[in-house]
């Protein structure tokens, strides 16, 4: 699951701002878009299309969770 691309949170005062990235719906593999952080002091590991990572980390109060292999909103 993630938030609609049009209803990411917002992550500005944690320095980021959001790009969207086409991913493959884990679920059924239909591509799918979805919002992909980014911080100007991190780069992240992973493209999306190619990340390989299950471990996330929540951000805002627990209601946002992002990959830490790619930046991928995957709440
Ligand atoms: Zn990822």
């Amino acid at each position: 699951m993630s938030y609609p691309i049009d209803e990411l949170p917002d992550i500005s005062h944690l320095g980021g701002e959001w790009t969207t990235a086409t991913v493959r719906d884990c679920a059924d593999g239909t591509p799918v878009e979805v919002g992909r952080a980014v911080f100007p002091d991190h780069e992240w590991p992973f493209e999306p299309g190619t990340c390989t990572w299950t471990r996330g980390a929540w951000y805002l109060d627990e209601t946002l969770l992002l990959c830490m292999g790619c930046g991928c909103d995957g709440t």
